[in-house]
């Protein structure tokens, strides 16, 4: 591209609706217009970006294994009415009529249209599981559309689909998933967090959202340096300890109901040696509705897997005993795996497999439940710590570590659907048995224009934006300092022609400017490399230099290729 020809104009200063410099910035270099509140055109630089973008997207998505497809955009009420999202997506759904006044919605996100394709295609599980996704406009009415591309009402977003006949199967693909999510921003060398995070209006029982590390972005999360523990501040837990805790009896119910086993019956059936108090974890609301449960006995001087090989045989009974889905049920979480170790020394005693204790430890990120110890002699308990809402300088729930808190700008969403929409929708196979099942589901979604101001609100400095290489409009922007001079002319054009000849995205700047104009301009739209043929064009030789670190290096004509690639 000749910039003399380009359809550019930068700007010194940003207009003053733009807060936020990834804002300010696409506007001062051109990349982007506005049209009205939240919507906006890409124009030439911009879109390149974008498209770049999209393009790291598509590649990871396709190596992960998912097809691409294209779902529209207009979207009947009716569809929405059978997921119950019409009503529940409240006025962040963009509505409208057609002539007939038949109700329709711009798609903010499409389970319930693939979830249709899915039903009335696919009746055997042995067509599953499989992954579609698309690179889509989508609408949100936003209730307060800003920060440029950050908060669109009109955007571009990755939606991805995947649909299994079993939850292992829709595990698998989950972590799959979040690999290539995470190659994908490797890719545009972003620093971020995968975090634990509510799944909003999506709905689903699991949800991980990558969180671009920024000042400006919308959330807060908490981590933990010394463990992998990083989750939004809405779903973010954190273990206290109470400074004065309450002696008190067991509940009845719990030490005689004759189908659970008291703790008694359990220190016996999990063979622990004589000690007098062991630690229980359970839930208030369990205490006080009188539910009969005694979750987890842990213990401080036995470690989890000892306990696994102990008791791998006993499985089954354990898990009579207290199954998953009991848990799930009363909202129990069934222990600390490990977590509590180093502080208190203490570990789960009830634990099928490892997979099992791994659970424990998501388990345990819950709000409002307690440790509590558990004295066997006269069977009363007293609450010593609680899980509670986090905050930073807390302990993180898995015990390693204290809580430190991050402003983070959230790019990626990927959830465990289960049958939330397969369910509504009635979209079932046969299983081995000839029974009807219903699919189990997963999406998976990333805001592809929102990661073009996500790399700026990271990687810019008080001249512009510094792109990286993987998505910069242009690799290199080739400069004639002088356009009087011919022979900085002819350097300049003799580049230029052969870097284009490898393919190589490059600019040429031959406006008739000052040299200072064109290399601020570099500087603000951000080229990584900028190529100068000044004074040392009649001995050969061009100026190099790097966006990024700021490194120059004089090259000769022949070898700028070379160099550049
Ligand atoms: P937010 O919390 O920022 O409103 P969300 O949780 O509503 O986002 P999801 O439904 O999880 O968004 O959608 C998946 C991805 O789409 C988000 O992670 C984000 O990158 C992108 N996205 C969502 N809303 C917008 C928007 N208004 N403008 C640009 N990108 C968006
Ligand atoms: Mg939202
Ligand atoms: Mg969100
Ligand atoms: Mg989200």
């Amino acid at each position: 591209m000749r910039l003399s020809k380009a359809f550019l104009k930068t700007y010194k200063e940003a207009p003053k609706e733009a807060e936020v410099i990834s804002h300010q910035l696409m506007l001062r270099a051109s990349m982007i217009r506005q049209l009205t509140r939240g919507v906006y055109s890409y124009l030439p630089l911009g879109y390149k970006v974008l498209k770049k973008i999209e393009n790291i997207v598509r590649e990871e998505m396709d190596r992960a294994g998912s097809q691409e497809i294209l779902m529209p955009v207009l979207q009947p009420a009716s569809l929405w009415e059978e997921s119950g999202r019409w009503f529940a997506y409240g006025s962040e759904l963009m509505r409208m009529k057609d002539r007939n006044e038949r109700e329709f919605a711009l798609g903010p996100t499409h389970e319930e249209v693939v979830a249709d394709i899915v039903r009335n295609t696919i009746t055997s599980y042995k067509e599953l599981p499989f992954s579609l996704y698309q690179i889509q406009t989508k609408f949100r009415d936003e209730m307060r559309p800003r920060f440029g591309l950050m908060r669109g009402r009109e955007f571009l977003m990755k939606d991805a689909y995947s649909f299994h006949l079993t939850q292992e199967s829709l595990d698998e693909e989950f972590l799959n998933m979040k690999n290539a999510y995470s190659r994908i921003l490797d890719r545009m060398e972003l620093k971020f967090r995968a975090v634990d995070a509510d799944s909003g209006s999506i709905g689903g029982d699991a949800s991980n959202e990558f969180m671009v590390l920024a000042e400006n972005g919308e959330d807060d999360i908490l981590y933990s340096d010394s463990s992998d523990y990083a989750a939004n501040i809405e779903k973010a837990t954190s273990i206290i300890e109470l400074k004065e805790s309450t002696e008190e009896k067991l509940p009845k119910e719990l030490v005689e109901t004759p189908n659970t086993k008291t703790i008694k019956e359990l220190s016996e059936f999990l063979n622990i040696p004589e000690e007098k108090t062991v630690k229980a974890v359970m839930l208030k609301e369990v205490l006080e509705d009188k539910v009969n449960y005694v979750l987890a006995l842990i213990r401080g001087d036995l470690d989890v897997n000892e306990i696994k090989l102990k008791n791998a045989a006993n499985a089954s009974m354990e898990l009579e005993m207290m199954t998953e889905e009991e848990c799930e049920k009363f909202g129990i979480v069934p222990g600390f795996a490990g977590s509590y170790e180093k502080k208190e020394g203490l570990t789960v005693v009830i634990d099928e497999t490892v997979k099992y204790v791994r659970n424990f430890a998501l388990g345990a990120n819950k709000k409002d439940y307690h440790f509590i110890n558990v004295n066997l002699e006269d069977l009363h308990y007293d609450i010593v710590a609680d899980i509670r809402t986090a905050r930073a300088g807390d302990i993180s729930p898995d015990g390693k570590g204290v809580l430190k808190i991050a402003r983070g700008m959230e790019v990626g969403h990927i959830f465990k659907l289960g049958d939330k929409y397969s369910k509504a929708l009635n979209a079932k196979v046969l299983d081995e048995n000839g029974k009807q099942q219903v699919i189990q589901m997963g999406c998976y979604g990333i805001g592809v224009s929102r990661l073009m101001s996500a790399v700026i609100e990271q990687k810019h400095d008080d001249f512009g934006i510094i792109w990286p290489k993987s998505i910069a409009p242009y690799i290199a922007d080739v400069i004639i300092a002088n356009v009087k001079d011919e022979t900085q002319v002819n350097v300049a054009e003799k580049i230029y022609e052969a870097l284009k000849k490898e393919n190589i995205d490059v600019v040429l700047d031959d406006r008739n400017e000052r040299a200072g104009f064109k290399f601020k301009d570099a500087d603000l739209i951000g080229f990584p490399l900028k190529i100068v043929a000044g004074k040392g064009a009649s001995s050969g030789i061009v100026e190099v230099k790097d966006r990024a670190n700021g490194e120059s290096f004089e090259v000769k004509v022949e070898e700028v290729v070379g160099f550049v690639k």
